[in-house]
């Protein structure tokens, strides 16, 4: 794997790549790497010739300066999991190569009310920040491939719209969440759990699923009432526990019984937070 730190020499390396006929897929991160990450990896390689990563912790999609502060870095373990995975180029750019012209003046993007939602209403400024990030990145990568995890499910979505808004030709492949064993989906976050709030933590998991498999056709509310109380008397502090429309994220209260729908969560464990998600 080439480390490269300097945007051009990535540019003119994926250049050349590029005219010999690559495909070119990108999987960007934020580091503090785990299997999750690598499963990315392991998806660009299988669907692309080159597979790019990056790892840059972004400032302007931090809302709360203390997580920005907080998140974690572990660049040689990062370097070796990508090197082990097969992982063919890596970009670790610095924050005056990625915003040249400072923080203050990036684009903003006009993503409706797919950022106002779920984390948009708890993490405000939050998407503006990862369009900002994702769209600089694709103007310097240009993959034909971005490959992003369910995960992040409202990040996809937003992700998307800032890709349709701004008429950029990259394609989108989403994947799978991968957990860990007991269910808990990987994140880099988990690395701040303590060993007691690690063994609480997979409770968000399990919430989920309790969720999926009370979800009758007919009114929802008691069922995410019943969900969010349970995750607070267990010691989170829930931002939201939500059924939305897996399509658009429009909110339901109440379901057809065939329209195809995500139940996400978003809940504090003492300073961490995590969110996950489920498809029905
Ligand atoms: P991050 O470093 O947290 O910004 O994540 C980088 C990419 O990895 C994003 O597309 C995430 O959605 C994805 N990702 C994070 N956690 C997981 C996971 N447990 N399974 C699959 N993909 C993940």
């Amino acid at each position: 794997m080439i480390v490269f730190k300097k945007l051009a020499h990535l540019q003119s390396f994926l250049e050349k790549k590029r005219l010999s006929g690559a495909k070119i897929g990108f999987v960007p991160t934020m580091g503090a790497m785990h299997q999750g990450h690598i499963s990315l990896i392991t998806a660009s390689k299988a669907n692309t010739n080159i597979t790019v990563s990056s790892i840059f912790v972004n400032p302007t999609q931090f809302n709360d300066p203390k997580d920005f502060e907080k998140y974690p870095i572990t660049i040689e373990k990062d370097i070796d999991m990508l090197e082990l995975a097969g992982c063919d180029a890596l970009l670790l750019p610095s924050i005056a190569d990625m915003y040249p012209n400072g923080t203050k003046n990036l684009p903003h993007y006009d993503l409706g009310f797919v950022e106002t939602v779920l984390d948009g209403k708890y993490r405000p400024g939050h998407f503006q920040g990862v369009c900002q990030v994702v769209h600089r990145l694709l103007d310097i990568v240009k993959p034909d491939v971005l490959f992003l995890g369910q995960k992040d499910y409202q990040q996809c979505m937003v992700i998307k719209k800032m890709i349709a808004l701004t008429g950029l030709s990259t394609s989108i492949n989403i994947c799978p969440t991968l957990r860990e064993t007991d269910g808990l989906a990987m994140s880099s976050r988990n690395m701040r759990l303590n060993t007691e709030e690690r063994k609480k933590a997979v409770l968000i998991f399990q919430t989920l699923q309790f969720v999926k498999q009370q979800i009758k056709s007919g009114y929802l509310n008691d069922i995410k009432e019943r969900a969010f109380n349970y995750l607070n008397a267990e010691g989170f502090k829930a931002d939201y526990i939500e059924i939305a429309n897996a399509e658009n994220l429009h909110l339901q209260e109440f379901w057809d019984g065939k329209m195809p729908l995500v139940i996400l969560a978003a809940a504090y464990l003492n300073e961490v937070r995590l969110i996950d998600n489920m498809l029905h």
